[in-house]
């Protein structure tokens, strides 16, 4: 613009010169007396000068136009070269830049963006940075993004997108509105930067942090920090659990006697075997030394927590194979339950930490609570499980038979076949107390085995009573050859097997409703009845139920107790009953203690009862008319206060 203002002034300049020189000189010719030869020389100096003060003008503007020409060719060189800089910048550069149109379309990516988000120039030119978007940010988040930079014109901080394998992955990002000359937006300039490897080392410190190098497991921080946790979560869902403290016993000596070596790799071995065992739900930590602890969020009573202190006994009972050497070496344990023993982290620690201490005081290689009522019924149930080994090679267990019902006419129908154990010193033992105990040693299974066969045998010396029901622990129904070991106590028996009726408690049924049901077939196959115990309890399935072959749903007492007054029971009741009937299924009512149960399930309109009102629990000898004919009769004598 500059230049074409000074060549128009130049050019008027020019004229404006030129013509002064031809008027001003022909002025001057006009009104001198020279002579014709003098005006001819005077005319030819005239033209000779013009042509001189010309090609002067023309070389002056010839030099200015060259010098403007090469500073124009200086300023392209600089730009094109910092522009190839700044291409070899891009190129280079660590950082990702990705330039879209203003449509967001994408026209510029750097290799930097391909080597982080693995996909090429040719698969991102024309589509949108959405190819990126990881789904962990809501609409809120871009909403804040795009506002900002429209009213800033630039954006930053840290967002998660997706590469082309489908790996989430964490960039700091800052993008940039650029505008042309009229304002509006010509590109959007992203630059960022791929921070997996700064999370990654930030979680790796943090792990580092909360981890105990040696044996890898969480430290005392990380466990404290699990107590807290489980606290609330036992405060907001009423759930309980244990704090459970470890110490092995006499290992100074192993480190003492065999070195340092010996004694971290027998730590490491002992790490290994907890987390091998204690999987879900179970937080094992080395909180130091030979100290390890487990925290167990699922552990409503102390018989669990009993279960779970002998496993870890066992566990480290097994010898440690170390450089060639096997060592042994025991535990003791203290536990403290919680939200009953204490509410702070540091108070559940401390009460584990005395309570090891009462198991050290007592010999080690043992358990103690925090509580001394807990250690002593733990010492008894330990006592009780140790007699129980022998219970059933020593001829203790005993059946009694609980009477059933038709509730309709009160006639006697059945009985069910309920086990006892006849303890040498402690007398009978109700199955509340020794069936939990049989179940964690596996027992269980052969106790209803037994039951079985005696009810079968009890049912040939009681042709009267159509059919005699057995309990079936969910261990032993869930072994594939269940139904094989029921038809060879059939066979050994020879009972009609139309008469004998198991028993499957709901939440076994639930558990594995698929298995369940073929087992069921299975069984059915063998002419056997089946019978779902404590139904109601076991949040059932209606539509498995309906697929289930059963006979019979026994409604659990818990039901029976508040009839007839209990609003919530009798909705219950009725509708189980009705359920149950129109699927075809025979319902009977457990627990019935009083003439109104049993009148306000005879209403209802349900099949079969039992309960303390109807006739408890007895020895076969002790059923004092034994139900001969197959015509059934009522039992007079057994049935207690009817
Ligand atoms: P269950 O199968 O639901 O048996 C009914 C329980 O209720 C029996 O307790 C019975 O004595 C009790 N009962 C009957 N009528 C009344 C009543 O009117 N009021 C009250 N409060 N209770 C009544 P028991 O004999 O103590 O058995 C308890 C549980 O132990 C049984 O519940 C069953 O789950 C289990 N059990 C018993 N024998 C065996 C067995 O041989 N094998 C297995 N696996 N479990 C068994
Ligand atoms: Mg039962
Ligand atoms: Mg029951």
């Amino acid at each position: 613009m500059s230049n074409l203002l000074n060549a128009r002034r130049l050019s008027s300049l020019y004229v404006l010169c030129a013509s002064l020189w031809i008027l001003l000189s022909d002025l001057w010719l006009g009104r001198s007396e020279n002579t014709t030869w003098q005006v001819v020389q005077a005319e030819m100096y005239k033209g000779m000068v013009f042509v001189g003060l010309t090609g002067l003008l023309l070389y002056l503007v010839l030099r200015l136009h060259e010098r403007q020409q090469s500073r124009q060719h200086r300023a392209l060189l600089k730009g094109q070269e910092r522009l190839s800089q700044a291409a070899i910048v891009f190129e280079s550069t660590q950082e990702g830049v990705l330039v879209t149109d203003p449509l967001l379309r994408i026209t510029y990516i750097n290799p930097a963006v391909s080597r982080i988000t693995g996909y090429t120039e040719a698969e991102m030119f024309g589509q949108t940075p959405r190819l990126l978007q990881s789904g962990r940010h809501d609409a809120q988040f871009y909403r804040s993004m795009w506002c900002s930079l429209a009213e800033q014109q630039h954006w930053s901080g840290e967002i998660w997108n997706r590469r082309k394998d489908g790996t989430l992955y964490a960039q700091w990002q800052c993008i940039r509105a650029i505008h042309d000359r009229q304002g509006e937006v010509s590109h959007y300039v992203a630059v960022f930067s791929d921070l997996s490897a700064i999370k990654r080392s930030e979680s790796e410190l943090l792990h580092q942090s909360l981890h105990d190098a040696l044996s890898g497991l969480p430290n005392r921080l990380l466990f404290i920090d699990r107590i807290t946790h489980a606290l609330a979560r036992s405060r907001t869902d009423q759930v309980s659990g244990a704090v459970m403290l470890l110490d092995l016993d006499h290992f100074q000596h192993i480190n003492d006697s065999l070195g340092h070596s010996v004694g971290d790799q027998l730590l490491q071995q002992v790490a290994q075997r907890l987390r091998n065992t204690f999987a879900e739900n179970i937080t094992v930590a080395r909180m130091g030394g030979d100290e390890f602890a487990l925290l167990c969020e699922h552990c409503p009573k102390a018989e669990q927590a009993i279960a779970i202190a002998e496993q870890i006994r066992k566990l480290m009972a097994a010898p440690f194979h170390i450089n060639g050497h096997d060592y042994s070496m025991s535990t003791s344990i203290g536990i403290t339950l919680y939200p009953g023993d204490a509410r702070t982290a540091e108070n559940l620690l401390s009460n584990a930490d005395s309570a090891l201490f009462n198991a050290k005081s007592k010999g080690r290689a043992t358990y103690a609570f925090y509580s001394q009522e807990l250690t002593e019924r733990s010492s008894r149930l330990l006592e009780l499980a140790r007699s129980l080994r022998q219970s059933l090679a020593n001829n203790e267990f005993r059946v009694h038979y609980q009477p059933i019902h038709d509730m309709q006419d009160g006639q006697l129908v059945g009985a069910e076949a309920l086990v006892r154990w006849q303890h040498p010193k402690r007398g009978l033992v109700p199955p509340g107390e020794f069936i939990p105990l049989a179940e964690q040693s596996g027992m269980i299974a052969s106790i209803d085995l037994w039951v079985l066969e005696q009810a079968c045998n009890q049912l040939q010396a009681w042709p009267g009573l159509r059919y005699i029901s057995t309990n079936i622990s969910s261990r032993l129904f869930c072994e594939d050859d269940f139904d094989i070991r029921v038809a060879r106590i059939l066979g050994r028996t020879a009972v009609d097997p139309r008469r004998v009726e198991l028993e499957i408690t709901e939440s076994t049924v639930m558990h594995d409703p698929v298995a369940a049901q073929d087992m069921m077939v299975r069984l059915r196959a063998l002419g056997v009845q089946l019978s779902i115990d404590d139904f109601g309890t076991g949040q059932s399935s209606l539509t498995r139920l309906k697929h289930f072959p059963v006979h019979k749903l026994k409604l659990d007492q818990s039901f029976v107790r508040g009839l007839p007054h209990d609003s919530a029971d009798m909705a219950i009741a009725r509708s189980i009953i009705t359920l149950g009937h129109s699927m075809g299924i025979t319902v009977l009512a457990e627990g019935i203690e009083q003439a109104a149960h049993r009148d306000t399930l005879r209403a209802l309109g349900c099949d079969l009862g039992q309960g303390y009102f109807l006739g408890r629990p007895q020895p076969p000898e002790k059923w004092t008319e034994a139900p001969v004919d197959m015509a059934p009769r009522r039992l007079s004598a057994c049935s207690g206060t009817k």
